[in-house]
């Protein structure tokens, strides 16, 4: 529609240009709302490399249970690669960092985390952050990419079955991430994650097999890749479904977040959802003394060696960590004092 608006003799022409760049924008909006939608969850549609890949590393997992696959070396590799990959790579990476811009690391350290992410199998960090600023932007409304209110299997781990095309993964990019599409460092993850996933699980075997035979390789790649990163996977996944369904609340937010211990346990401070969602861009997860939150450590370890500064460490000004009281708890109306996704 072109139209006219006519104040005090003041005539603005809204021009033409601007009308189709909101007629634009309102069809790329619908065709994103329809890319995540549950729907697309179909025989016809399902992405069988990422499904596969899953099913791959659960089964792997599997053989945990074979006493003769078991070692220390191993399991001591599980704990240290869980907490790289996941706390490292995912919650500072790819969440606080790349996603919220909570903080901003020197060129070694972003390497490093950026790696840590590519490690965990859970995909490149552009879509990882762009598909979570979309998380933020809509929260348990329409077009949220993973919410429980869809399904709490949805939530967890069936919204990844769905393929999607690569001009719909275009077009999330250009409208979540343009700062981060032209930046070299995250062009050459996006071409290279896949390698690192599969570069590990042969350096896991072949190390193992030179310590100690090739059944100590086996359960290097076992423990230290299947058992962790089926681990790993779920402690995320968590974050997208137990923590918007379960725990308590500190803000009334406008979705469904909560705080909940023990994700906030397995998932390095992320459990602490609802702190998130009501000041997403604040790098610290846990806002009262006993919300311990593993991953600000490291981030505070980071800034004293120099390689994390200009963090985002403070609550805005006036705002505290309230409880509310359980019904309010439960509304899910529109909170006008928290803060804008991303
Ligand atoms: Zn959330
Ligand atoms: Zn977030």
């Amino acid at each position: 529609m072109s139209g006219s608006i006519t104040t005090l003799g003041i005539s603005l022409e809204l021009s033409e240009e601007i009308e189709q760049k909101r007629a634009q924008r309102q069809a790329e909006n619908e065709t994103l709302q329809e890319v995540f939608a549950p729907a697309q969850l179909r025989w016809g549609n399902v992405d069988w490399i990422v499904t596969g890949f899953l099913a791959f590393i659960h089964i792997g997992a599997l053989a945990a249970f074979i006493p003769s696959m078991f070692s220390w070396e191993g399991l001591a590799i599980c704990v240290a690669l869980h907490w790289f990959t996941c706390s490292v790579g995912i919650c500072l990476g790819y969440h606080r960092y790349l996603a919220h811009k909570s903080l901003k690391l020197k060129k070694p350290a972003e390497f490093v985390v950026m790696l840590a992410g590519s490690l965990s199998g859970e995909g490149s960090p552009m879509t990882w952050a762009a598909t979570h600023r979309l998380h933020h932007q809509k929260s348990d409304q329409d077009g949220d990419p993973h919410s429980p209110t869809d399904g709490t299997w949805w939530s967890h781990l069936t919204w990844l079955f769905v393929k999607r095309k690569g001009e719909n993964r275009d077009l999330l990019w250009k409208r979540y991430i343009p700062e981060l599409v032209e930046r070299p460092m995250m062009k050459f993850f996006e071409k290279t994650f896949p390698l690192w996933l599969w570069a590990q699980g042969l350096v896991l075997l072949a190390a193992g097999t030179m310590y100690g035979g090739w059944m100590t390789g086996l359960s290097w790649l076992v423990w230290g890749m299947c058992v962790r990163m089926t681990f790993a996977y779920h402690s995320t996944w968590f974050v997208n479904s137990a923590t918007h369904l379960w725990g308590y609340r500190n803000y009334d937010t406008r979705d469904h977040s909560r705080n909940l211990w023990w994700v906030a346990l397995v998932a390095y401070g992320e459990g602490w959802h609802n702190n998130h969602h009501a000041h997403p861009s604040v790098a610290p997860a846990g806002h009262r003394w006993w919300e311990v939150d593993m991953t600000w450590w490291l981030i505070r370890g980071l800034r004293m060696i120099g390689q994390a500064y200009d963090v985002k460490d403070k609550l805005p000004k006036g705002r505290k960590a309230d409880d509310v009281p359980a019904e309010e708890a439960d509304a899910v109306a529109v909170s006008a004092t928290a803060d804008t996704a991303a």
